[in-house]
């Protein structure tokens, strides 16, 4: 739960139904106004929203209010809290409050919400100068749920009286015996620590301090885990009592429900409190008058390959937050400049081999003062300056030459296509929109203004069109002539991991020493009396005070997308009739299966080839301009699941994904046959770096997210499917990448004849589907264009379709060992495998020990950032997973306890509709209009039948207390010995884990 610099979403909208602009644009103040004055009235055209800005008039708190048909309703109250010190208060505070309150005075009413609401989304983000609690819904009740909870958690916690909550979720001493060493342990001690296993972080928060030397940009609110145990309870009350009010707060509500009611409901929480001076503004960071550089180091692997720098060069922009067309210029200059990988500034680094990847935000425009970055990882010491030097050059060069009409067109049709299909993803669109007005409203501007861009974007395309130079002078005022400039090397050391948790041991031990045997006790006494407390569960009679939902809520039946099985040719043919604002969106999907089993670690690599070498009727640049300037974009990935049912039956397709507006389609179209047959396969140099790229994407993986490798592990010792994936997506692919990088230097050809393989197994029509989804109009108009790309593939079956995949890993217990200081470890089993049938009810058992037993074991008395289990039904595979963990075989002991804990369980009948809602809210949750089509092309390839998730719900909503003690026997199988283990931890804590569990047999592999 934690945002720290992050690249803002360019994103806006085209309202879903026009037909209502004209009554949304009338629309006309609440009458009654609850105590609160009206501001500002603005109707914008962009999200067809009508919006009010309103005053509280007691306590001065402000309110951005916006009306449209969007069902997805939003809130968020955002409070501005510069730290002082980087003993992560405001992230701390942030995890606390919402762990109890006035109205709701349980453990943690935050996971009350996860377990039982239809929310679409939930969280809580930390960043450098604010502190924001969004939350998310399509169900009106359940919307204000949510809204009154998170109100009372941030104006009420109880976590400013009950020092036990600091302790948990911050720091506190560890001793479980007198004899026992003293340790460090908290939530959000041990997620920094995680962070900071990974050298990409450590170099984020040097280049921000370095940056920002002289404001509260320059040090760090998540914290620093060597600062975070000097934070006091005194401290961390005060933070609170100082920032949290209504008089620093900036609150946002936006959909399709009534505007008075949110007024009404704000006052219940705002009118106790009267006006308050709140010192929090943001001190702008002053310019230097001379670049300045930093140098500093990381812990590193000890293997020679691991011994690679970084090098990032920052930029301070401008003093305050730019003007909306400024705002807009310089991010049209970011796109260009980096946008694609064709842009010329990526392009020159990509292709120096100087370094592995490239690190950096580009343009960062949400805090006061917007930044750009840009360097690179995997660098040698010795072409450091080279790297800096290449970086000054391209600039120079640009700001000489200026960019090619054909870069211009791309980056501007790929700007205005993300406008109009305003794609947030899972992200709900109201809080996207929420984002984009606090970086004005956050800093004293006007809220309305950062919603804003038709007319902006007009005038600034006029200005290009009209030959005025508008890129040439930004790039020498934004980068050649400015001189607050910080250059920041990241060096390996080797040694470091060692010293710093020498240092971290030395201090525990000195502070044991220091204590009389009574304080000991004492210590001993607050562990036991802590982790009673975080063990012990909520009575059910206290739980009742969070709002719950009825049953009677929740449709009955499962909610179908449009769709239609036909055929095109012999391809069969799938569309979704949905609004889609005039855009087609198209899924190829073309057989894998006849790939060779040797040859699927290549398939990534083989992926991200395909156009970056060029084609045979343009280079790079221009096909990827191409692109950009007449679709939304094209991309080819491949998709390999197991099939219920069948332990031997395999989805496997490749699939060519491609959008554009509908009279595009047929140009779409040709660029994907283009990108197919003609793309270049042939360049050695190009590919290495490729290799490369991924090779080091990969290695960040295993430090940053290593649960998602133990989970590939263990599925590869399972099913072949999921072999498949770890060929090409797991450990597998990282062993095949270190080797792949020597033979495309030692034996190049051998590897080009492997992507022309490749290319020839997936070319075929044989067993090809195509998804489209848009409405019936835009349907007709891209039918005969995806006829025409399939008509273009091979119409006979390929030779090489005998191929069978048959392999699986060997079962064993891995630990892989990497530079790390926290853990994460998986254990699974296979259910199918030992007799389990699926029903419905797996779906919220799982979710119910995610939020109870693996929740308050593995991370609120195991100090873990994240517990759970995953059921894949496909599969049948059952995995527990821990994240950013201190612990191992504790974390081990705690997934094994599931058993007796489903097994005794007894939940009432509230706490069982509340998880009987959570799970449907999951199943049935918002999807725009092309996440639909995809999932609808899911189901069908899986083989889920309207029937069957009809058949799955009735039994979800059915879920009893039997089915909780009768999953504890299927479970059985996941404690049994035959389960296996996978984890990713230091070498240190391997060769502990193996010593103290001899039985289990651990194999270590060192990664890294
Ligand atoms: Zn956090």
């Amino acid at each position: 739960m934690q945002t720290t610099m992050r690249k803002s979403q360019t994103s806006a909208a085209i309202a879903a139904d026009n037909a209502s602009v004209e009554s949304m644009a009338t629309m006309s103040a609440p009458s009654n106004l609850h105590g609160f004055d009206l501001v500002k009235e603005e109707f914008v055209p962009e999200y067809n929203a009508k919006g009010f800005l309103f005053k509280h008039k007691k306590t001065g708190a402000e309110v951005m209010s916006l009306s449209n048909d969007d069902e997805n309703k939003s809130f968020g109250v955002t409070f501005r809290t510069p730290p002082a010190n980087s003993t992560g208060i405001p992230h701390i505070l942030e995890h606390s409050v919402l762990c109890g309150s006035r109205k709701y005075p349980i453990k943690e009413p935050f996971v009350e919400l996860i377990k039982g609401s239809l929310n679409t989304f939930l969280n809580a983000m930390t960043y450098p100068d604010r502190t924001c609690y969004p939350v998310a819904s399509c169900n009106l009740a359940d919307f204000y749920n949510l809204v009154d909870v998170y109100l009372d958690a941030v104006f009420h916690p109880k976590c400013i009286e009950n020092e036990r909550t600091f302790e948990q979720e911050g720091w506190h001493y560890e001793l479980n015996d007198k004899d026992e060493d003293l340790t460090y342990k908290g939530v959000v001690f041990n997620e920094m620590k995680g962070v900071y296993s990974s050298p990409d972080s450590v170099l984020a928060r040097e280049c921000q301090q370095a940056l920002f030397p002289e404001n509260t940009y320059g040090v760090d609110s998540g914290g620093s885990p060597e600062v975070i145990p000097e934070l006091t309870f005194a401290e961390f009350k005060d933070f609170h009592g100082k920032f949290y009010h209504p008089s620093n707060a900036r609150l946002w509500f936006y959909g399709d429900d009534d505007v008075e009611n949110r007024l009404k409901l704000l006052s219940g929480f705002l009118d106790e409190f009267d006006a308050k001076d709140v010192d929090s503004s943001i001190a702008s960071q002053a310019f230097f008058k001379e670049p300045k550089r930093v140098v500093k180091t990381y812990a590193s692997g000890e293997d020679e390959e691991a011994q690679k720098c970084f090098v990032q060069i920052n930029w301070l922009l401008n003093d305050k937050p730019f003007d909306q067309e400024t705002a807009l210029a310089v991010g049209f200059l970011d796109n260009l400049l980096l946008g694609s990988s064709a842009s010329p500034l990526r392009l020159a680094l990509e292709e120096s081999g100087l370094g592995e990847a490239i690190v950096g935000f580009g343009l960062e425009d949400e805090l006061r003062q917007p930044s750009f970055a840009i360097g690179m990882k995997g660098v040698e010491e010795a072409d450091i300056p080279k790297v800096e030097k290449l970086i000054y050059d391209t600039m120079e060069k640009i700001a000489t030459e200026g960019f090619t009409d054909d870069a211009i067109e791309a980056s501007i049709n790929s700007i205005e296509f993300s406008l109009r299909e305003n794609n947030t993803g899972r992200f709900p669109r109201g809080l996207s929109m929420m984002l984009r007005s606090l970086s004005a409203w956050l800093y004293e501007g006007d809220p309305f203004e950062p919603l804003r861009y038709e007319e902006p974007l007009k005038h600034l395309k006029s200005r290009i069109s009209s030959s005025e130079d508008v890129f040439r002078p930004l790039m020498r005022r934004m980068f050649l002539e400015n001189t607050h400039r910080v250059t920041v090397e990241l060096k390996p050391d080797q040694k470091l991991g060692e010293i710093e948790a020498n240092e971290e041991k030395m201090k525990l031990s000195a502070k044991k020493a220091s204590l009389s045997s009574e304080e000991i006790e004492h210590v001993v006494a607050e562990t036991a009396a802590l982790k009673l407390l975080q063990e012990t569960p909520d009575s059910p009679e206290a739980l009742k005070c969070i709002p719950a939902l009825a049953l009677s809520d929740i449709p009955k039946s499962a909610k179908e997308i449009p769709s239609d099985v036909g055929s095109i040719g012999s391809t069969e043919l799938l569309t979704h009739d949905l609004f889609t604002n005039d855009i087609i969106y198209a899924e190829h999907l073309l057989d894998m299966k006849t790939i060779p089993e040797d040859l699927l670690p290549l398939v990534p690599l083989w992926t991200r080839a395909l156009g970056r070498m060029g084609t045979s009727k343009r280079n790079f640049i221009e096909f990827d301009q191409i692109i950009n300037a007449q679709t939304g974009g094209i991309s080819v990935s491949p998709f390999v699941s197991p099939i219920r049912g069948d332990p031997n039956a395999i989805s496997a397709y490749m699939v060519f994904r491609g959008k554009a507006t509908s009279d595009k389609a047929g140009i779409m179209h040709d660029l994907m046959t283009e990108m197919l047959f003609d793309s270049k396969l042939d360049d050695q140099k190009i590919f290495k770096q490729l290799v490369l790229e991924t090779r080091s994407g990969m290695e960040s993986r295993v430090q940053g997210a290593g649960h998602s490798i133990a989970a590939s592990r263990l599925e590869a010792q399972d099913s072949v499917a999921g072999w498949v994936n770890e060929q090409m997506g797991g450990l597998d692919q990282l062993e095949y990448l270190r080797k792949l990088a020597k033979r495309v230097d030692e034996d190049w050809d051998s590897v080009v004849a492997d992507l022309e393989t490749i290319r020839k197994c997936v070319s075929s029509r044989n067993n090809s589907i195509t998804n489209l989804t848009g409405d019936s109009k835009t349907l007709d108009l891209s039918l005969s264009s995806a006829e025409k790309f399939l008509g273009s593939l091979n119409q006979s079956a390929p030779a090489s379709s005998a191929n069978a995949w048959k392999t699986i890993n060997p079962a064993i217990n891995e630990l892989l060992t990497v530079p790390t200081t926290v853990n994460y470890v998986g254990k699974a089993a296979n259910l199918y495998k030992s007799g389990y049938e699926l029903n419905g009810s797996s779906y919220v058992i799982n979710k119910l020990l995610g939020t109870t037993w693996l929740w308050d074991r593995v991370r609120v008395s195991g100090g873990a950032y994240g517990g759970f289990s995953d059921f894949d039904s496909h599969s049948g595979m059952f995995t527990y997973l821990s994240y950013r963990d201190p612990n191992l075989l504790k974390t081990l002991d705690n997934y094994d306890g599931t058993v007796e804990f489903l097994r005794n369980l007894h939940v009432d009948e509230d706490e069982l509709t509340k998880s009987i809602i959570g799970t449907i809210g999951e199943i049935d949750s918002y999807q725009l209009p092309d996440a639909k089509g995809y999932t609808s092309l899911m189901r069908h390839l899986l083989k889920i039948t309207p029937e069957e998730r009809q058949e799955r719900r009735e039994q979800i909503l059915g879920t009893t207390n039997k089915s909780f003690n009768d999953f504890a026997g299927a479970l059985e199988a996941v404690r049994a010995p035959s389960a296996k283990v996978s984890a990713v931890c230091s070498a240190e804590a391997a060769e502990k884990a193996k010593s103290e569990r001899p039985d289990l047999d651990f194999q270590i592999k060192r990664v890294i």
